[in-house]
């Protein structure tokens, strides 16, 4: 069996030289003007989004995914397009990345692409190579449990943040060990991942030329994908719940990032003079930056939420604006205020809540409330913490107090200790 595969490949590789000069000609063009038009946009933003996917990923995140990019200071694009056999690049990322490397001005890039045979997978390159372990980085991503369900937007964030890291091999190692199991296809496996990262662990390459070398690469894209298709479904069950909560986590942390990164790009953008509250909105922005660079957990980054939501209240200068839901701050934004009495309590609280817990409340149910850790380890509503040790406690996420200012008084910061 050894030999037939080389034999094939000489055969496939001849029949490759003769077809490809026929149907080069006319594909050129199509893929030089595809090229050009990418090229371009990227001149403008370092993300470029094919209308394909304009839902999975919208105007406002692409501005989040350039503003991230711009944080690492690394020349790093993005482009997002759907690729099928036939299109302009045939199909082939690798194909997409050459042509738009050749079309940007500068040499050094780094670039993020959809993956040709699964839409949801991303692939890396970067010129010059190995500078950033970009092709591990990227590749990490449809392996972390974090982004298993993740979509292509937050994909692409990972991927720009494993890059930034630069330690993309060691975090794709990490994240495939597992997968490599005792399986009859381990081997294969195993052999496609070396061979991915250059030609020298193919013996026979030099026989073959150009051609062969797009065969090449092909085989390997080929058990490449085989791999990620089996490893994408290669879930442990028993770890599902655990993972979960850290994955819920995790994601509330990045989209707590992100919200404080749009919150910043927007109160840079307010015009000053039609911006009464503008310095509240910048204090809102401190205050979300310091509690995000600390958080400790859920409640916190919940927290995080809450003083973005000042903030952009500040810069909307409406004049009673209402803060996130009193009951659970990741409900999202009240729509109301209700009067609620705790559970034992005689005093009356003046809350503003989601129309959930409105609704929960005029039939005399209990809210869905956020819960936090209270001074004797026990889960408790995040209210019920003394307030000395929660500005969450002590401001009802912005129901009754300022948590802006609760934080930038270090109210926050002595919490911690
Ligand atoms: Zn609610």
């Amino acid at each position: 069996m050894s030999s037939d595969p080389k034999r094939m490949a000489v055969v496939l590789a001849a029949a490759l030289l003769a077809v490809v000069p026929a149907a080069s000609a006319r594909a050129s063009d199509h893929r030089q003007s595809a090229g050009a038009h990418i090229a371009s946009a990227l001149r403008g933003s370092p993300v470029y989004v094919d209308p394909a996917y304009g839902t999975a990923v919208p105007p406002s995140r692409q501005r989040r995914l350039a503003a991230e990019i711009k944080r690492t200071r690394l020349p790093i694009k993005v482009v997002l397009t759907p690729l099928t056999k036939g299109d302009a690049f045939d199909g082939e990322s690798d194909v997409l990345a050459d042509v738009v490397h050749d079309r940007l001005p500068q040499r050094e890039l780094i670039l993020i692409t959809t993956d040709g045979d699964f839409p949801d997978t991303l692939n890396g390159y970067e010129w010059p190579s190995d500078t950033h372990q970009t092709e591990d980085a990227v590749r990490a991503t449809a392996f972390l449990d974090e982004t298993r369900e993740a979509g292509l937007a937050d994909m692409t964030a990972k991927a720009v943040r494993l890059v930034a890291e630069g330690d993309g091999t060691k975090v794709y190692e990490e994240a495939t060990k597992d997968l490599d199991g005792p399986s009859p296809e381990a081997d294969a496996a195993g052999a496609t991942k070396s061979a991915s990262h250059g030609p020298r662990s193919w013996p026979w390459l030099p026989i073959g030329g150009a051609a062969l070398t797009v065969l090449a690469l092909a085989l390997v894209g080929g058990r490449l994908a085989a791999r990620r298709r089996r490893s994408r479904t290669a879930a442990v069950p028993e770890l599902v719940f655990a993972t979960a909560r850290a994955a819920d986590e995790t994601e509330l942390r990045r989209r707590a990032e992100t919200e404080v990164l749009a919150l910043g790009e927007a109160t840079r953008e307010a015009p000053v003079e039609r911006t009464p509250a503008l310095q509240r909105a910048l204090d809102a922005y401190t205050a979300a930056g310091t509690v995000l660079d600390a958080a400790r957990g859920v409640p916190d980054l919940a927290g995080v939420l809450a003083l973005v939501a000042e903030g952009e209240n500040a810069l909307s200068g409406a004049a009673a604006p209402l803060p996130l839901c009193f009951f659970n701050p990741l409900h999202g934004r009240a729509t109301t205020r209700a009067t609620w009495r705790p559970l034992g309590r005689r005093d009356r609280l003046r809350v503003a809540t989601c129309p959930d817990c409105a609704s929960a409340l005029a039939r005399h149910r209990p809210p869905e409330v956020l819960t936090d850790t209270g001074p004797d380890g026990r889960t408790v509503p995040y209210f019920e913490v003394p307030a000395r040790r929660s500005v969450w406690a002590a401001t009802g996420y912005g129901s009754y107090g300022s948590p802006t200012e609760q934080v930038n008084r270090g109210d926050f910061t002595r919490s911690l200790s």
